[in-house]
This record gives C-alpha cells, structure tokens and sequence, in this order.
C-alpha cells in the first residue's frame, strides 16, 4: 500500500490553498499538519491542516479529505494558533445547556475576577 508523504502534501497545500481572508498564496513553513489521521486507510483519509498567513495574519484550519484522485477541502478562518488546534481537536462540541448556563452565569456576574478564582 502507498504512503502519504506528508511533506510532498503539505508543499502542494502551500502551493494551491489561498487565504480566503486577503487571497494571499500560503507559505509551506506557515502550514501544519494538525492531525494526519495515520491509523486509517489511505482511501477516504482525512488530514486537519493549519495555516497562518504571512500578509494578514489570520488563520484557517482546513480539512482535506483524499479520497483516489478526488481531493476535497474545506476551509474555516479561525482565532486559533496551531498548538490550540491540536489541544482541542478532539475535544467534545460545546451543548446549548452549557452556553445557556454561561449566558446565566454572566448575567448575574458582578466582574469581580478575584472572588471567582480564589
Ligand atoms: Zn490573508
């Protein structure tokens, strides 16, 4: 079976993907591989990529599925840096009963930091 290999990849990410902020082309050394999925089948792989751009500094996580010839992507701009994207990748959705509890909590917050941390 063939091997992904990973850096031809992430070259030919640079190479085609373009900030969907400023339409800036990406530099290989401002692109990660967050997730390469390496415990699946080659066929149907899923990579997580993420991407600074050098001109406006935003970010964008794009998912990369490979599937035979066929290559899809999709793109988010994110506040994200590289390392929270890999802390958080497999982290669980944040429920509307914790955003609801949030909003609650917020609501009734009088902003003192210290009594909350203590
Ligand atoms: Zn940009």
């Amino acid at each position: 079976m063939k091997k992904f290999d990973l850096n031809r990849i992430l070259q030919w990410l640079a190479h085609i993907l373009r900030c969907p902020v400023c339409g800036h082309k990406y530099e290989a050394s401002q692109t990660k591989i967050i997730d390469a999925a390496d415990d699946k089948p080659m066929m149907g792989r899923s990579i997580l990529v993420h991407t600074d751009c050098d001109k406006c500094k935003s970010s964008v996580v794009f998912s990369i599925a490979i599937d035979g010839p066929e290559i899809f992507s999709i793109g988010m701009v994110t506040d994200l840096t590289s390392q929270d994207t890999s802390k958080f990748k497999n982290s669980q959705p944040i429920s509307s009963d914790e955003v609801l509890a949030t909003h609650e909590f917020l609501r009734e917050f009088d902003g003192d930091f210290r009594s909350i941390l203590k």
